[in-house]
């Protein structure tokens, strides 16, 4: 009992302390808390903060992180909680410290193409700024309008351009980061090149808040792509698919922005749901999104229709539906983007976000698919995803809820055994701790200790995120 006792009294401290330090408008308490800041998109493990920071500045991060280290106040940091892996979510006891009055543009420089953002911005306002002076941040995902750009650096989010431009890792030049005992690192570069020592910024990309938190960060801009060519392909076989993509990328080079595939059960399943109609008359094995982003349209569409003509003479792909207006490339994206109606009609369902090697996906589809249907026949498992990048999404139920944690075993098991990765862009959080094993050997694990242990030696940060910090 006295361990207890004790642990909330010193909490009521920290709380006070913070207040003092910050005051009390920058620190919400009891019924000041509103239930927003209780659990990410996820759902899953609501729970209240014992109170929430809202600093104003990085000096404001600093201070409050150093109030909670000197009381070993555990703290969870919150940008847009948008996040699929349960990280922002409170865990007991933990005060939650929000990026959300951290937002703005602080410079676009359109000679060297860079933009410099509070970590609380949310992405669609760096995208919107980017736009308006005539340029591109390439980053995307359905939650633009509220993840901020600090929990995109902290998930290293992937989303819709990827084969293109690369994970948030790769658009960030640099950023300004508080460790856990109120230390500002400031690693503002604006440079391509800047191998002068450690490239500490990477210490802070896709660590998921558990080595510092964001403050600041310097966003690599690209000229604006106004030219857009879109087509829904349907082929016989997945090795059809891969030899696609290989066509596309040598015809296209790198202009080619998407290639999303869908096997056939997503597909149906979500025709059936939303009422949309497919594009192509016949019905197909596995059906495949390209597109392709430039500078010219009249050029890129011939170039683009004389690739995917050359593909259907040579029996590539099977039949192909070329968009001839914004409004049918915006019908193909639908269909793509189906999870998000679906998902609610096969509640409860877990939607898995892995990677694998694409020598194995096709392996790994088949294996996971009678792994499933043996241990629950008549389960529903639909697959889609980016696969250029490695990345795809199985949407998995058996419509019971204590079915869950054998599924997880089942897939990520085989995760495991094909080389894949457990979380491709969602991150780990809370949700996906216990499977880390599956992608990350004991020694990568341990290594992940010692920089914790380094840089947050009390282990207030986002404690139990990514892995269990004790040994
Ligand atoms: C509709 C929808 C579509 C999505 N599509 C994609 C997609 O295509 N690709 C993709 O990658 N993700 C996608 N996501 C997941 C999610 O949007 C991303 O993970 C996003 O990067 C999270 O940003 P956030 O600001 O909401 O972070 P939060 O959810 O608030 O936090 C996520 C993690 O980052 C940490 N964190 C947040 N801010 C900071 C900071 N400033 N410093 C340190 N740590 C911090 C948190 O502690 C937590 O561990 C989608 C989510 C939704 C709801």
């Amino acid at each position: 009992m006295l361990p207890k006792n004790v642990s909330i009294v010193r909490m009521t401290d920290a709380i006070a302390a913070l207040r003092q330090k910050l005051g009390a408008a920058a620190v919400l308490y009891g019924d000041e808390i509103s239930v927003r800041y209780e659990v990410d998109y996820s759902g899953e493990n609501r729970c209240p903060p014992l109170a929430v920071v809202r600093p104003a500045s990085t000096d404001e991060v600093a201070a409050a992180l150093a109030v909670c280290n000197a009381y070993g106040q555990h703290v969870v940091v919150q940008g847009g909680m948008t996040g699929l892996a349960g990280g922002s979510t409170p865990r007991d006891g933990e005060i939650a410290l929000s990026l959300e009055r951290m937002t703005g543009i602080e410079d676009i420089d359109t000679a060297a193409l860079t933009l410099s953002a509070l970590a609380g911005t949310p992405l669609e306002v760096v995208q919107n700024a980017a736009r308006d002076a005539g340029l591109l941040f390439p980053l995307d995902m359905g939650a633009r309008g509220s993840c901020t750009i600090g929990g995109n650096i902290a998930t290293n989010a992937g989303g819709n351009e990827v084969i293109r431009f690369g994970v948030a890792r790769n658009l960030v030049l640099g950023l300004e980061a508080v460790l856990a005992d109120g230390t500002v690192v400031s690693s503002m570069n604006k440079m391509l090149k800047n191998n002068s020592g450690y490239d500490l910024k990477q210490l802070f990309v896709g660590t998921e808040g558990t080595l510092g938190v964001i403050t600041r960060a310097v966003l690599r801009l690209f000229p604006a792509l106004p030219s857009r060519c879109t087509a829904l392909c349907g082929v016989a076989s997945f090795a059809a698919a891969l030899e696609l993509l290989n066509t596309m990328q040598s015809r296209l080079g790198s202009s080619l922005s998407a290639y999303e595939v869908m096997w056939a059960a997503y597909f149906d399943y979500v025709l059936e749901v939303t009422g949309l109609r497919s594009p192509l008359e016949a019905r197909f094995p596995l059906y495949v999104l390209i597109e392709t982003e430039g500078f010219e349209q009249a050029a890129d569409q011939a170039q683009f229709d004389d690739a995917l003509g050359d593909a259907l003479e040579s029996d590539i792909i099977a039949d192909a539906a070329i968009a001839q207006s914004d409004k049918d490339a915006q019908h193909f994206w639908e269909i793509r983007d189906g999870i998000g109606e679906i998902t609610p009609r096969m509640y409860p369902v877990i939607v898995f976000d892995v990677s694998v090697p694409l020598d194995r996906m096709e392996a790994f589809v088949s294996d996971v698919d009678s792994a499933l249907a043996t241990a629950y026949p008549g389960i529903t498992n639909l697959v889609f995803g980016h696969v250029a990048d490695n990345n795809l999404h199985l949407a998995v139920t058996t419509g019971r809820e204590g079915d869950m944690a054998t599924i997880c075993e089942i897939v990520y098991a085989r995760v495991g055994a094909h080389h894949g990765a457990i979380a491709a862009e969602h991150g780990i959080g809370t949700l996906r701790l216990p499977y880390l094993h599956y992608s990350r050997t004991p020694a990568e694990i341990s290594l992940m200790r010692r920089l914790k242990k380094a840089l947050d030696p009390r282990g207030i940060l986002n404690a139990g995120r990514v892995f269990d910090a004790s040994p």
